[in-house]
């Protein structure tokens, strides 16, 4: 049986349009003010949850976030664990596919949803979207069975669709629809009944206790390659100071040039204990560096299979696993599994 009453939600608003309201006489969009939630979306009364809002003060536009701040909501949801049953969390949308890529790293053991959501248009406007997402976002936060929540996991509600947050990318700063996970199954479809699509939902056996990991290495560098890219580009990137980690965004399959002072610029730097890890800049499918000529001369340089990894997760599990201060070795083999659902293997 499903049951839903009197479950406890904590909204967390981090900023976003989702938090805007049109002053009635002004006309003027400011944030929202949380405390009054029940007030601006009475809709929620009838869910009858008890639902507590803490704000980020400042409140933040998304594209000024930095890990700080998944810090502070990791500290945050570890504070209130064991008070609530389930975690909405209010956020811009130009990165919420990186912070909810990162908390699902830096929350191991989670057994409660932690659902982030937003809007294209503010709460406070007439056709908003906001309202939809917010609702159905607690509604999800709140969903269980025989006293397990639905969704144990950090995930993206979107415009209908439930995903597993470290899956997801924004693909559409216009569309309502803004969010997709190209390689792996929704988790819920929200239409006139929430469908749960159980078996790509991620169920804790164990029960541990939730561990957060706060630490976070951001030496780190994303290189998108194209036809044409200069010696002095890919020599500059690659040997910037400090760089522990860097994401070849490749082509298709995960191909890139066979020219000899590309492979040599990539040989040295993993020589000298860098990793390089290959991410396809197609938006959906896999990296496989045996499928052609091309791939191939990149796995034998050395270069680490990001398979079918977000850009958006790689750069969220690179930060995490160095700052884990592991050995190379097992970054490397951290790299090349799934820690928390990112890839398929
Ligand atoms: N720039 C905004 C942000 O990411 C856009 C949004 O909320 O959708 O904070």
């Amino acid at each position: 049986m499903e049951d839903n009453r009197s479950k406890s939600i904590l909204i967390i608003y981090t900023g976003g349009t989702i938090g805007m309201i049109k002053d009635s006489v002004t006309g003027v969009l400011s944030p929202f003010d949380f405390d009054q939630i029940l007030d601006e979306v009475p809709e929620l009364k009838r869910f009858g949850f008890n639902l507590s809002t803490i704000s980020f003060s400042p409140v933040i536009d998304s594209s000024n976030l930095n890990p700080e701040v998944w810090i502070k909501l990791v500290k945050l949801i570890k504070e209130n664990y064991k008070k609530y049953d389930g975690f909405v969390i209010l956020h811009g949308t130009d990165t919420m596919a990186y912070s909810a890529s990162a908390l699902s790293f830096m929350l191991e053991n989670l057994d409660k949803p932690v659902i982030f959501t937003g809007s294209q248009l503010p709460i406070g406007t007439l056709r908003t979207d906001g309202k939809e997402n917010l609702i159905s976002a607690i509604e999800i936060a709140a969903t269980e069975k025989n006293g397990q929540a639905l969704a144990p996991e950090v995930c993206v509600y979107f415009e209908n669709k439930l995903m597993r947050g470290n899956r997801t990318t924004k693909y559409n700063s216009e569309h309502f629809n803004a969010f997709e996970s190209p390689n792996y199954p929704n988790l819920a479809e929200a239409g006139i009944n929430l469908k749960f699509n159980y078996g790509a939902i991620h169920y804790s056996v164990s029960h541990k206790e939730l561990k957060i990991h706060t630490e976070l290495d951001t030496n780190i560098a994303v290189l998108k390659i194209f036809p044409g890219i200069s010696k002095e580009t890919i020599h500059t990137i690659l040997n910037i100071k400090n760089i522990k980690a860097i994401i070849l965004e490749t082509y298709g399959a995960g191909n890139a040039p066979t020219e000899k002072w590309f492979l040599n610029e990539l040989k040295n730097v993993i020589n000298k204990g860098k990793i390089i890890l290959n991410v396809t800049q197609c938006s959906a499918g896999s990296v496989d560096m045996t499928k052609y000529e091309t791939g191939n001369a990149l796995l034998k340089s050395g270069v680490v299979s990001g398979f079918d990894i977000t850009t958006e997760a790689a750069v969220a599990k690179l930060m995490h696993l160095l700052g884990q201060k592991l050995d190379i070795d097992t970054t490397k083999s951290m790299l090349n599994k799934s820690i928390s659902g990112e890839i398929s293997k």
